[in-house]
């Protein structure tokens, strides 16, 4: 339902948090962030409102300084922690928006493959074919662009990746995402709303676009995977 992504200078959970208050409105049964401890993908996830993320937040925190963070709305699989989002393995973290409606038929072939399943959700098919990509060697790009094509359906998706501080790649088709340019930092919104605070540079991304983010630029791919030119604009916000 909501999107937040950092790659900054601080620690982002707490950022991340902020950003997920901002897309409260749009509803939630659950909400979660993922970042990196050590090079280790790390998930708190939790259901209900944000308050109880926030919360184990406090319990057990995180000091990675690049992370996504997601409000789920269910469409696939009741509202619980484990169905939360970030979706994760040992290589990748992924938060969706939207849904990706042939999730059953690559669900049965991946599962036939050796994968097994954790959630209930459609959401959670695209970790397992990111790494199973990775695991063939392909970049995260590639891997990105490679599972872009299996999908159908509409999405925002943002990923990062185990031992890539510097790395965060987001797309979009059918569902809103935004790129946020900061100072030696770059951010990820599925609306300008949830950047608001952290940025009044705004470039939104192009149906079937996808983007890597560095600390210091965005480098945009159309649904071909050439690189394309994006406009970035001012936005109404104060930064
Ligand atoms: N279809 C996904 C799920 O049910 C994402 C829902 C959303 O957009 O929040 O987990």
């Amino acid at each position: 339902c909501g999107i937040i992504g950092i790659i900054g200078l601080a620690p982002v959970a707490p950022l991340l948090v902020d950003g997920l208050k901002r897309l409260e409105y749009r509803g939630y049964d659950s909400a979660g962030i993922a970042t990196l401890t050590n090079g280790s993908i790390d998930r708190r996830r939790a259901e209900g409102k944000l308050v109880n993320l926030s919360e184990l937040l406090e319990r057990q925190p995180v000091d990675g300084t690049i992370g996504i963070g997601h409000t789920r709305w269910a469409t696939h699989g009741r509202p619980s922690e484990i169905n939360a989002h970030p979706h994760a393995n040992e290589r990748v973290a992924v938060v969706h928006n939207g849904i990706i409606e042939n999730f059953k038929e690559l669900r049965s072939e991946l599962a036939a493959a050796g994968h097994s399943f954790e959630t209930e959700t459609d959401s959670e098919v695209v970790v397992h074919l990111v790494r199973d990509y990775l695991e063939k060697q392909m970049s995260p790009q590639e891997a990105v662009a490679a599972t872009l094509k299996r999908l159908e359906g509409a999405f925002a998706l943002a990923f990062v990746f185990a031992g890539r501080h510097d790395l965060m790649i987001g797309a979009r088709r059918g569902s809103p995402l935004a790129v946020g340019y900061g100072e030696g930092e770059m951010f990820l919104g599925s609306d300008a709303l949830a950047l608001a605070p952290l940025t009044n540079r705004i470039c939104y991304l192009e149906e079937g676009d996808w983007v890597e983010l560095t600390k210091e630029a965005a480098l945009v791919h159309d649904a071909e995977d050439r690189p394309v030119e994006r406009e970035v604009k001012q936005t109404a916000f104060s930064g």
